[in-house]
């Protein structure tokens, strides 16, 4: 017998990120958040690279056309 309640679901989907490079700062943003092609960390104004990061999957509810 289970008798296991359901546990609440976190789904984490694997988002594109840009990370800070300097060394000293572990500041990231999100891909959607960038203000420019290559953007600038908002924090140190050094460069940031590209990646992916698993994240809790933002709630997209339907969008109202
Ligand atoms: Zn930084």
């Amino acid at each position: 017998m289970y008798n296991r309640k359901p546990a609440e679901e976190i789904v984490l989907e694997e988002t594109k990120v840009w990370n800070c490079t300097s060394e000293d700062c572990n500041c990231w943003v999100r891909d959607n958040f960038k203000s420019s092609e290559k953007p600038l960390c908002p924090i140190c104004k050094s460069e940031m690279a590209p990646g992916v990061k698993e994240l809790q999957a933002v709630e997209n509810p339907r969008q109202n056309a």
